[in-house]
């Protein structure tokens, strides 16, 4: 189903399936075999080197930032469409900016935060994280203990984080603190913009993952930065944050349905060619149910993405749509890509197919952003409010 309008949004799509299909499928055989030997799923920095100049090339930076810094200022239905044929490939390339940080900063920088922070992070030229979980607190941020205890001119954090993603590559961090603790969510945390290097910001360990991702912790022992350094009003950290994990959502919506669809087409490529007992693999009911139902489940998902990007381009807020979405997506592509690897018996165990770290990568994915049993949790919260 086509859902773009616009011609030019279109060709703009076309250019990332085309940089999908001749730039990052070919690299997906290296990748894999850096990440058997152990050292993540990861590009090698000359590959990384190489689709930085060609994406670039290509106007893919910037896709979602505002044109006065130099991007496309994209709407969410087309990063969508985007998103989902950067999905299809499990080499880990996304053009810069991440649009979570990127949507934060442009509801919450200050003048002067947006020339030292947003601008260049806009333009890919300069790389961040989130600090929100910690040891005691992660599917229930609000309890988060790290604090920011004001003192003159200067805020000053102590806590430690934990499964912090892409720390290593970033210069700066937003980092989630408690301004008064007895208020928790509601106007009790706050953010705060922390530079690298940082005297007080301790990196501690780096957490190898599933699928080979990393994670990171992090100590804070009283980390002093300027007050100018929050970001937002203080207390008012909480309801950013979490529109910021809403893009991740509808990113991770939109990666899930591209892993499903690559895993279909593999199955469809494969099962008409394999023979068992004299019999095609497509002639047998098992098979043709899995594609049956991966296709169903595909389409359902495709129209949950659509409303919510249309209806988020109208300048809706969602809440439970979104973890309709974040809940619906890594559980079917989940399901799709596991009977994808039945359907190829021994060769889907290896790590020559891409299908495993799609499984792993969609697993992890049950988990950071809010675990399922929360977003169920949040779904069944807003309907009860809501009434008979
Ligand atoms: C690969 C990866 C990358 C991550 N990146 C980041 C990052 O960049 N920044 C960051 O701040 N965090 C990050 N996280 C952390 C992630 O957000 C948390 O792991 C997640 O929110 C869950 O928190 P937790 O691990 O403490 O699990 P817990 O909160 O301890 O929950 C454990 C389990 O308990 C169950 N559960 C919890 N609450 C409920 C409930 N209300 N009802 C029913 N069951 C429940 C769920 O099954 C859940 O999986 C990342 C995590 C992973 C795995």
């Amino acid at each position: 189903m086509e859902f773009l309008q616009s011609e030019e949004h279109r060709m703009i799509r076309d250019v990332v399936i085309r940089f999908v299909n001749e730039d990052l499928m070919p690299l997906e055989a290296d990748v894999l075999a850096r990440e058997a030997r152990g050292e993540g799923l990861t590009l090698s920095p000359e590959h990384e080197d190489l689709l930085n100049r060609k994406s670039q090339a290509l106007g893919l930076w910037g896709l979602d930032s505002p044109e006065e810094f130099g991007g496309s200022d994209l709407p969410p239905d087309v990063m969508l469409a985007i998103h989902i044929e950067l999905g299809k490939t499990i080499t880990p390339y996304k053009p810069l900016p991440d649009s979570p940080n990127l949507a934060m900063l442009m509801m919450t920088a200050t003048p002067e935060q947006r020339k030292k922070y947003l601008e260049p992070y806009a333009r890919g030229e300069k790389k961040s994280f989130i600090a929100i979980s910690e040891p005691g607190a992660g599917g229930d941020p609000s309890a988060m203990s790290t604090t920011a205890r004001r003192d003159g001119d200067d805020y000053v954090i102590n806590g430690r984080k934990i499964w912090i993603s892409r720390v290593p590559e970033s210069d700066f961090g937003i980092v989630m603190a408690a301004t008064d603790k007895g208020k928790g969510s509601k106007g009790g945390i706050s953010a705060f913009l922390v530079d690298k290097g940082t005297p007080g910001f301790n990196y501690v360990r780096k957490i190898p993952m599933i699928g080979g991702a990393y994670t990171s912790e992090l100590l804070f022992e009283e980390c002093r930065i300027p007050a100018s350094q929050m970001l937002g009003q203080e207390g008012q950290g909480y309801g950013p944050m979490q529109q910021r994990l809403s893009v991740r959502r509808l990113q991770l919506g939109a990666w899930c349905l591209g892993m499903a669809e690559r895993a279909i087409s593999m199955m469809v490529d494969h099962a008409p060619q394999r023979k068992t007992f004299g019999v095609p693999l497509s002639e047998r009911q098992a098979v043709q149910w899995w594609i049956a139902d991966g296709v169903m489940q595909m389409h359902a998902l495709r129209l949950m993405l659509i409303d919510a990007a249309t209806r988020i381009k109208n300048g809706e807020r969602l809440k439970s749509e979104l973890s309709m979405i974040k809940i619906y997506a890594t559980e079917m592509s989940a399901t799709i890509v596991d009977n994808a690897m039945q359907c190829f018996g021994a060769m889907g165990m290896t790590k020559e197919l891409p299908l495993q770290a799609m499984a792993n990568r969609i697993r992890v994915w049950r988990i950071l952003e809010g675990p399922s049993e929360v977003h169920r949790m949040l779904i069944a919260r807003n309907r009860l409010r809501a009434g008979p």
